[in-house]
């Protein structure tokens, strides 16, 4: 069992201990008799730093509790001459801590105004690296309930109350009205729902054997109370601030995503860069981003819609010149036609134009641009399989692609092929023509 310190002092940094066990494998890990050192557990997530040790400075990288309440402090590198008894000097990364502090304690003030203002319970916390959210109990939740969540629990902040530690035993928690209380026999905060503790076997020194289990209260003065074995900020004020950010549904409710403190200025300041650039490329004011984008929107719509009706006119224009140009042969007009500046779907849609304007064309045509491709067609009742012509020239000349009897279209590996390709499915159709 080792003894936590962070639950006396959450501004403690740094410390002295005794090893209580060295472990290689799998990681180099370190057990001491007692740390500043948070676990992941209840939502918040582990602390890292340094442990001295004369001539060595080792580096933890992460820290996690056992099932038995021992505390595993993992290091980056191999730990040598250390055996059972070795003093150390710990020393806990405090800005990482700070923050992780400004996050769950600002979620402390958020699920508690989320419950006095529109009884939605918080079902779950979770924090990354970059955001927190929380799970609200609610079929609803709306952008102006958020609004006001996050107003109240700034005015909470703003009011600079005292966030107040204390023991009791579950009898007395009971009558104390808790937010939560948790489930009785939970040992620790870790996979709990919402963060909890008790404390009857993981807090030696105050559980008191034979009285229950003893439970530790975080008491944000008078306005929360809630039983947490995380780490918290003394007054409201050292939250500093609180945004809330993504509102999402999710299956047991909604999930709502915040920072809180120095995360949120970051953020706010990423947020603010973001927006700026944008604005810059409207030379618009960022609070009119929205309006320029939903502009442009519109006019790459209807650019879209003209370029459209463009393309059916050149295409139906193309067609009609084209079928002027190409002699009938075999009483059919046979238009092979390779473009190196039209995509896939200008060459389609004049295939259809060409065998529609036309009652005995047969259309063989090409692009190389962007991607080499061809499209054969003709126009309804001719006699010829386009889908297998297609098939027959990229089994010879290579490609992929497959259609009807009157429409096929593939993609051809090779640009430099294509008119070879064109030529040939050209001679198959005129072969097949001859008497
Ligand atoms: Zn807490």
């Amino acid at each position: 069992m080792t003894d936590r310190l962070y639950y006396h002092d959450p501004f403690l940094y740094d410390f002295d201990a005794e090893v209580r066990e060295v472990t290689e494998s799998p990681r180099p890990a370190l057990i001491l008799d007692r740390t500043a050192f948070y676990p992941t557990s209840g939502g918040q997530v582990f602390d890292t730093g340094w442990i001295d040790t004369e001539g060595a400075k080792l580096r933890v990288s992460e820290v996690a509790e056992t099932e038995d309440g021992r505390i595993v402090h993992y290091l980056d590198a191999p730990v040598k001459d250390m055996v059972p008894g070795t003093r150390i000097h710990g020393l806990v990364d405090a800005d990482r801590r700070r923050d992780h502090m400004q996050q769950h304690s600002g979620q402390h003030v958020l699920s508690a105004a989320f419950v006095r203002l529109f009884n939605m319970p918080t079902v779950s916390f979770h924090m990354a690296d970059d955001y927190c959210s929380i799970d609200l109990d609610a079929p609803t939740l709306t952008k102006e309930q958020v609004e006001s969540a996050e107003r109240f629990a700034n005015e909470i902040i703003l009011e600079n109350r005292a966030v107040d530690v204390r023991f009791v035993t579950r009898d007395e928690a009971a009558n104390l009205g808790l937010r939560k209380l948790p489930p009785a026999g939970t040992k620790t905060e870790g996979g709990a729902p919402e963060p909890a503790l008790s404390l009857s076997k993981g807090f030696a020194g105050v559980a008191k054997p034979g009285r229950g289990d003893i439970l530790r209260i975080i008491d944000i003065r008078d306005f929360d109370l809630s039983a947490c074995g995380g780490t918290h900020v003394r007054q409201t004020g050292q939250i500093g601030c609180i945004l809330l950010r993504k509102m999402e549904k999710v299956r047991q409710g909604w999930r709502v995503e915040f920072v809180a403190g120095q995360r949120a200025v970051a953020t706010a300041r990423r947020d603010f860069t973001t927006l700026t650039d944008a604005a810059a490329l409207f030379s618009a004011h960022i609070y009119d981003v929205p309006q320029q984008i939903r502009k442009s929107l519109d006019e790459i719509k209807s650019l879209r819609k003209q370029r459209e009706q463009s393309q059916e006119e050149l295409a139906e224009a193309q067609a009609a010149a084209l079928l002027a140009g190409t002699p009938e042969t075999s009483g059919r007009k046979v238009v092979v036609r390779s473009f190196s500046d039209r995509d896939l779907g200008f060459i389609k849609l004049l295939a259809q134009k060409l065998t529609r304007l036309s009652q005995n064309a047969v259309a063989l045509l090409a692009t190389t641009a962007p991607q080499p491709s061809l499209v054969f067609a003709q126009s309804p009742g001719q006699p010829f399989d386009m889908g297998a012509l297609l098939k027959q020239t990229i089994a010879e000349f290579g490609g992929r692609g497959g259609g009807s009897k009157d429409m096929a279209q593939g993609g051809a590996p090779d640009a430099a092929k294509l008119s070879a390709a064109l030529s040939a499915a050209a001679k198959l159709v005129d072969t097949a023509c001859r008497p």
